[in-house]
């Protein structure tokens, strides 16, 4: 086969035999850089994939000559390469509006939790050994303090998410036993988590008692048995019942559980552990007022109004954590140490609460003043004009966030934005002129999601410190609509 620089004529189409063999091809002399960085497994590996491909087009007849080329042939498999390598997990700008976005990995870890759990990461660490006493430790006392002195709590553990801190939590208390819950707190949160579903798996029976829109205490009462292990309530943080309502308060059902000699549960979802009415955010229970009210245990998560890593947090009674601690079930939904040293980094920002809204980003963000959110859309407005310009028109845009992650579901935060729209002669076409817009923008290199809503593709600015990172991306937007 002759060499591939000189197998064909610029312009014919190429035949399979101008192909070179996947050898051949590596010992070309502009590869040699490419192999050195990077090894002869991966290269091997995508040249034999690169050179199947063009071979079932040069069989087919619709290769190019210049594509076996060696140059083009070799910038063909750096491509390969660089995309193979290129992570799947990559950062976004989140411009839906949304703040805390379970799509977009919920909480954005503050910067002190990113440091400290770098620094944990890249040697050994003390997860389980007691560098007091020399010997194993556990891996729960580098947050309980914390968790204690923040809520109140006698004690705390933590597992990988809230969902596992429920589930836990009931098989530990309640497993093979009866869970009383109200008929209007039968929360289903994404992705299946029901919790009939949740007491199922977890071996306990659930006893239902009220209605959807109504629960009395004599309820609880009525159906307490010898058999009732738990009374547990649930949040319901990602809906609203409204109109003719009633439900039982934490304090009262604690009582009467202690009356009868049954703990209360509490799984509150999100937990705010700072009053977020102080920033003119809808109020969200905390954990600390549950456990003052008289609930033996609450489960919360770690990565919702928490603004820590994904995790799920349990506070209480010392003799109910204990219990919940020692079940064997508990080591397979222990956490690594990985968002242990992010969550240990991010409660510790909590004995500072009058910096969380500088320090932590969900609640800078969820804080955040109208005047800044709209500073930073103003500065984005002509240059996302002239970007977007002659096919879509760009609009300053009041609009609304949320808080999102089913945390307070009915609140909206007044916000700005922009607001783009295709400039056609009527209304036909827009979907497409839409999706094509928001295609561009995902196509970036750090790609910006906005949402659609009423023909108009919403740029919501709440989550965009500076205007820099969508400017810096301007040129490519233009290329990618061109
Ligand atoms: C979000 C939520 C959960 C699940 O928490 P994860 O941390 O997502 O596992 C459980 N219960 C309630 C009420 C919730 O809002």
């Amino acid at each position: 086969m002759p060499a591939p620089e000189e197998s064909v004529v610029h312009g014919s189409k190429a035949r399979p035999q101008d192909l070179p063999s996947v050898d051949k091809l590596l010992r070309l002399p502009a590869l040699q850089p490419l192999l050195e960085a990077h090894g002869a497994t991966l290269l091997t590996r995508e040249a034999r994939t690169l050179l199947d491909g063009l071979r079932q087009l040069a069989v087919a007849g619709v290769l190019d000559g210049a594509q076996v080329q060696a140059d083009a042939l070799a910038q063909a498999l750096a491509a390969r390469v660089g995309d193979r390598l290129a992570p799947r997990m990559r950062r976004v700008l989140n411009l839906t509006g949304t703040v805390i976005h379970t799509n977009l990995g919920r909480s954005v870890l503050p910067a002190a939790a990113v440091a400290h759990l770098a620094r944990m990461m890249e040697g050994p660490n003390n997860l389980e050994y007691d560098l007091a006493g020399g010997g194993r430790g556990d891996r729960d006392t580098l947050v309980e303090g914390l968790l204690c002195e923040i809520t109140g709590a006698e004690a705390a553990t933590v597992v990988n998410n809230n969902a596992a801190a429920v589930l836990l939590a009931i098989a530990a208390l309640a497993g093979g036993r009866e869970v009383i819950v109200s008929r209007g707190e039968l929360v289903e949160i994404g992705g299946a988590f029901r919790m009939p579903d949740v007491m199922a798996s977890a071996g306990a029976k659930m006893v239902e008692v009220g209605t959807t829109n109504r629960t009395h205490l004599a309820d609880y009462a009525r159906a307490i048995s010898a058999n009732t292990a738990l009374l547990m309530k649930v949040h319901t943080s990602n809906y609203a019942v409204q109109g003719f309502t009633s439900a039982v308060g934490e304090a009262e059902l604690a009582a009467l559980g202690r009356e009868r000699g049954v703990p209360l549960a509490t799984d509150l979802g999100s937990g705010a552990l700072v009053d977020m009415a102080q920033w003119g955010l809808p109020k969200e229970p905390m954990p600390q007022e549950m456990l003052a009210a008289g609930c033996g245990v609450v489960t919360f998560s770690g990565d919702k109004l928490l603004g820590g890593p994904q995790a799920g947090l349990i506070v209480g009674e010392r003799a109910l954590v204990q219990r919940i601690r020692k079940f064997p079930m508990k080591r397979t939904l222990r956490l690594s140490k990985l968002p242990l040293a992010a969550l240990e980094a991010t409660l510790a920002l909590y004995l500072q609460p009058e910096r969380l809204t500088q320090d932590l980003p969900t609640l800078r963000w969820l804080a955040r003043p109208l005047a800044e959110v709209e500073a930073v859309a103003r500065a984005l407005l002509e240059p996302l004009r002239a970007a977007v310009a002659p096919r879509y028109e760009v609009q300053l845009a009041a609009l609304s966030s949320q808080i999102g992650s089913g945390s307070l579901p009915v609140e909206r935060l007044p916000s700005s934005g922009l607001a783009i729209a295709p400039v056609l002669p009527g209304r036909r076409g827009t979907g497409t002129a839409l999706d094509a817009l928001a295609a561009a923008l995902r196509s970036l290199p750090e790609p910006v999601l906005g949402r659609v809503a009423d023909d108009r593709l919403l740029l919501d600015c709440r989550c965009l410190d500076t205007p820099e990172p969508v400017l810096a991306q301007l040129p490519a937007l233009q290329e990618a609509l061109a």
